[in-house]
C-alpha cells in the first residue's frame, strides 16, 4: 500500500515564498537568490512527505506564480504581448503581473478562480493556430533535482483536457478542442522526457471530471487517454473538488495504470470504481481532506478502507483528496491555540502524518500505536461533541416560515422606506469601505502588539470615522457609510467576534501567486455573545442628520471564506451564522439605524461544480440571507453587495434574495449586465457601479451620466441607484475624492434632465 501525495503547499511554512517573490519583483534580491529559497522550500517539502513514508515524490506542485502557467510555458504557450525571445523567469511573472524586473511591461493575463477553490489560476490564452512545443524546462529541471537527491519522483500536472477546459481562446472564435491532437503531441513529448529521466508514473489530473461534461469533452477525455497510454510509463488519472461516478463508465474504460478519486467528496466511488477496476490497475484513494483543515477520522477511515486493502492489496494507494495548496502548512507553528481546539486540527504536515498512521491501522490494527491512533480519534470525536450549543441547537429548532420573510411585500417597504427617507432620485451611496490609509494599518498593528492602548486606538478610529463622515458630507453623498477603518478584513472582523470562530496565527494558505489569505474556523456552533458593529454604526450616525448604513457582512459569504466544519452540513452553519447577523440587524434598527448592508460577494462562488446541485444550493444559500434580513422592518431599507458581474443564470436567486436594493459590479460591463435583470422585470431597487474601483483612472462625470443613461435605458430610473462598483479600501483619497464629486454631479446632472 503506498501513499500518494498529490502535492503539498509550495509557500512555505514561514510564506518564505511570499516574501522571496516579492522581494525579487522589487528587486531587493537577485533572480538566483529567489532560485536558491524555492530549491529549498522544495527540498524541505519533499523531505516532509518522504519522511511520512511518500515514496514517489511530486514534482511540479511547486510553482513560481502558478502552476497552470507553469504548464503553459512548458508548451510554449505566451501571449503574444509577452513574447520576446526565449521564455525565462521573468516572461512567467509578466504574463501573471504584466511586469518583471525585466523585459517590457504588458497587461497581465486574466486570473480566475480554479474550479471551486479559493486558488486562482492564471488563465491561458490560446490562438485558432496555437502551436504548442516544449519551451521552458522548470518541470524537467525539478524532477531531475528531486532524483538527483535521490527520490523517486512522480510528476504531477494538469491533464490536456482539464489544461483546455480552463483556457480561453483569443482572436478568432474557433472550437478549443480543434487544439486537442496538437496539444496531445507536446504532451507526449514532454511524457517521452520524463520517461527518459527513468521516471516511473506521472499523474496527470483531470478536475474537469468533476463537471458534467457534454459529448465532445466526454470523447476528448476517450481520445487524450487512448494517445497518451502509448507513451511506455504509467499514468495515474486524478480527479478531485467532486464526485466522477457520474463518469464512472468514461472513467472506467480509459487504459490508465491509476486512477486517484476524490472519497471526500463522494465515498460511494470506492465500491464503484474498485469493482470494475482493470487487473493491475491501482486505486489511489483520497480519503484525507485536502481542502479542510480537521482531522480526519482514522479509525473509521480503517474500518471502510479494510475491505478493500483485503481486496487490491498493493493496488490501493492511500492519499489526501487533492494536492494539499488549499491547507495551510503546519500545525506545529501555532502557539495560541486552545488545546481543545488544537486537537480538533490536522494541517498540510499533519494530514501527511494522518497518512502514514492510517496505513499503520490497515496494516496493523492490534499494534499498539495503531490502538493510541483510535483511542486519539475518539477523544477528538468527544471534542466535537463540545461544539454543540443547546441555546443555538433550539432556536434553529424554532424557526418558521415567518422568520424568513419580511412583514410585507417589497412594494410597501419601498413606501415606507421613502415616506422616512425621501431620498431624492437616483440617490448617492458607496459600499462600505474608504481608503485604509498607511496610517490605520500601522495604528492597528501598533495596537494588536500592544504598543497603542485600546483607548488611544479607539479614539484615533473614532477621529478617521469623523473625518471620513465630513468628507462624504462635503460631497454631498446621500446614504453614509461609516468608512470600515475598523476592520482589516470583512469576514475577519466578525469571525473575531463571533463564538464557535477560531483564527490562527499561521494558517496561510495561497490564493493567488504571493498572495495568501488567513481563513477563520468555523469548529462549533455559532453565535452572537454581544453587538458586533453597534458602536461604530451609533457613533458614525451621531455625526450627521443624513443616514448611515449599517455594514454586515453575510453568512454565505461569512461561511465560503471560513474553514468550516464538518460534522453538521453547511446549510445549518449558515443558518447558524444567519441567526448571529440577524441579531445585529435587530440591534441595528433599535438604535435608529434604519439603513443596513448585508454584503454577500462570495454568494456565487458557493456554486457547486455540477449544474444540477446548483439549485439545491441556492435554495438554502438564499434562505440564509433571507433569515439574517427579514427581522427588519418595512421601513428599515435592507440592502445588499455583489461585486462580480454574472447573474445571467442566478437572477430568480437573487430575487428571491429580496433586498430592497441590490449594489453589483457593472461599469466594466457598460451596464450589459442589467439586461437580464431588465428581462426578469426584477423587481427591488439596484445600483450599477459606475465607478471601477480596480482602476485608479478617476471616472468623468459624463462617463458616468452616460454609464447611468444605458442602466435607464433597462431599469425604471425610480429602481436605480449611484454608487461605485465595489468598497474603496484599497484605493487612496487623492483618487476617491474626485471620483465621488464626479459620481454626486453626475447624479445632480440627471436628476436635473429630468
Ligand atoms: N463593504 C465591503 C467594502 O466596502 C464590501 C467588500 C466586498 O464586496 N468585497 O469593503
Ligand atoms: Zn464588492
Amino acid at each position: 500500500m503506498k501513499l500518494n501525495s498529490l502535492g503539498f503547499p509550495r509557500i512555505g511554512c514561514e510564506r518564505e515564498l511570499k516574501f522571496a517573490l516579492e522581494k525579487y519583483w522589487r528587486e531587493e534580491i537577485t533572480q538566483p537568490q529567489l532560485l536558491a529559497i524555492a530549491e529549498e522550500l522544495r527540498r524541505t517539502h519533499w523531505q516532509w512527505q518522504a519522511e511520512a513514508g511518500v515514496e514517489l515524490l511530486p514534482v511540479g506542485d511547486f510553482a513560481y506564480y502558478d502552476q497552470v502557467l507553469t504548464l503553459s510555458a512548458t508548451f510554449g504557450v505566451i501571449p503574444e504581448r509577452h513574447q520576446a525571445g526565449d521564455i525565462d523567469l521573468d516572461t512567467l511573472f509578466r504574463v501573471a503581473r504584466g511586469r518583471a524586473p525585466s523585459g517590457t511591461p504588458a497587461a497581465a493575463a486574466e486570473m480566475t478562480k480554479f474550479f471551486n477553490t479559493n486558488y486562482h489560476y492564471i488563465v491561458p490564452e490560446l490562438n485558432e493556430q496555437q502551436q504548442f512545443s516544449l519551451s521552458w524546462p522548470q518541470l524537467l529541471d525539478e524532477a531531475a533535482e528531486a532524483l538527483a537527491l535521490g527520490y523517486q519522483v512522480k510528476p504531477v500536472i494538469l491533464g490536456p483536457v482539464s489544461y483546455l477546459h480552463l483556457a480561453k481562446t483569443v482572436g478568432t472564435k474557433f472550437d478549443k478542442l480543434q487544439l486537442l491532437p496538437d496539444l496531445l503531441a507536446a504532451y507526449q513529448q514532454l511524457l517521452e522526457r520524463f520517461k527518459a529521466l527513468g521516471i516511473e508514473w506521472v499523474q496527470l489530473d483531470e478536475p474537469v471530471l468533476a463537471l458534467e461534461l457534454d459529448d465532445a469533452w466526454q470523447l476528448a477525455i476517450r481520445q487524450s487517454y487512448q494517445v497518451l497510454s502509448q507513451v511506455n510509463l504509467k499514468l495515474l488519472l486524478a480527479s478531485y473538488y467532486g464526485s466522477v461516478a457520474h463518469h464512472h463508465a468514461l472513467i472506467s474504460q480509459l487504459s490508465v495504470a491509476g486512477i486517484h478519486l476524490d472519497l471526500v467528496a463522494d465515498s460511494h466511488q470506492l465500491a464503484l470504481f474498485a469493482d470494475t477496476l482493470a487487473p493491475g490497475q491501482v486505486l489511489s484513494a483520497g480519503v484525507i481532506n485536502g481542502r479542510n483543515v480537521w482531522a480526519a477520522e482514522l479509525d473509521l477511515l480503517a474500518e471502510t478502507l479494510s475491505p478493500y486493502a483485503e481486496l487490491l492489496g498493493e493496488r490501493l494507494w492511500l492519499a489526501p483528496s487533492c494536492s494539499l495548496l488549499h491547507t495551510p502548512v503546519d500545525l506545529d507553528s501555532e502557539q495560541q491555540l486552545t488545546p481543545s481546539l488544537k486537537a480538533l486540527l490536522a494541517f498540510a504536515k499533519q494530514k501527511l502524518r494522518e497518512l502514514n498512521e492510517l496505513q499503520q491501522l490497515l496494516i496493523a490494527p492490534l499494534a499498539a500505536a495503531s490502538q493510541l491512533v483510535c483511542q486519539r480519534c475518539q477523544r477528538v470525536r468527544a471534542e466535537r461533541q463540545q461544539a454543540r450549543d443547546v441555546v443555538v441547537a433550539q432556536r434553529l429548532a424554532q424557526l418558521s416560515e415567518a422568520d424568513y420573510q419580511r412583514q410585507h411585500a417589497f412594494a410597501v417597504r419601498q413606501q415606507a422606506q421613502q415616506r422616512k427617507y425621501q431620498l431624492p432620485l437616483l440617490p448617492t451611496t458607496t459600499i462600505g469601505s474608504f481608503p485604509q490609509t498607511q496610517a490605520v494599518r500601522h495604528l492597528r498593528s501598533r495596537w494588536r502588539k500592544g504598543e497603542v492602548s485600546a483607548d488611544d486606538y479607539q479614539t484615533q478610529l473614532e477621529l478617521v470615522t469623523k473625518d471620513t463622515i465630513e468628507r462624504q458630507l462635503k460631497l454631498g453623498i446621500d446614504v453614509l457609510v461609516h468608512g470600515e477603518a475598523e476592520r482589516t478584513d470583512m469576514v475577519e472582523y466578525f469571525g473575531e467576534q463571533l463564538s464557535g470562530v477560531g483564527f490562527t496565527q499561521f494558517g496561510w494558505v495561497q490564493s493567488y501567486g504571493s498572495r495568501c489569505v488567513k481563513p477563520p474556523l468555523i469548529y462549533a456552533d455559532v453565535s452572537r455573545p454581544q453587538p458586533m458593529t453597534l458602536e461604530w454604526a451609533s457613533y458614525a450616525q451621531s455625526l450627521t442628520e443624513k443616514p448611515v448604513k449599517g455594514m454586515l457582512t453575510g453568512p454565505v459569504t461569512i461561511l465560503h471564506w471560513s474553514f468550516c466544519r464538518e460534522d453538521i452540513s453547511r446549510e445549518t452553519v449558515a443558518q447558524q451564522l444567519a441567526l448571529a447577523i440577524r441579531d445585529e440587524v435587530a440591534d441595528l434598527q433599535r438604535v435608529g439605524i434604519g439603513i443596513i448592508q448585508i454584503d454577500e460577494p462570495a454568494f456565487r462562488e458557493g456554486l457547486p461544480l455540477k449544474r444540477s446541485e446548483w439549485q439545491h444550493y441556492l435554495d438554502w444559500a438564499v434562505a440564509a440571507f433571507r433569515l439574517s434580513a427579514s427581522v427588519a422592518d418595512d421601513d428599515t431599507q435592507i440592502h445588499t453587495h455583489m461585486c462580480y458581474s454574472e447573474f445571467n443564470d442566478t437572477i430568480e436567486a437573487i430575487a428571491a434574495m429580496d433586498a430592497d436594493v441590490i449594489t453589483i459590479e457593472t461599469s466594466r460591463s457598460h451596464m450589459a449586465l442589467l439586461d437580464v435583470f431588465e428581462a426578469f422585470d426584477y423587481p427591488n431597487e439596484i445600483g450599477p457601479g459606475v465607478y471601477d474601483i480596480h482602476s485608479p483612472n478617476i471616472p468623468t462625470e459624463a462617463e458616468m451620466v452616460a454609464l447611468m443613461e444605458k442602466a435607464a435605458e433597462r431599469i425604471p430610473l425610480r429602481q436605480l441607484w449611484v454608487n461605485p462598483d465595489c468598497g474603496l479600501k484599497t484605493r487612496q483619497w487623492h483618487e476617491v475624492e474626485p471620483a465621488l464629486k464626479n459620481m454626486v454631479n453626475a447624479a445632480r446632472e440627471l436628476r436635473r434632465r429630468l
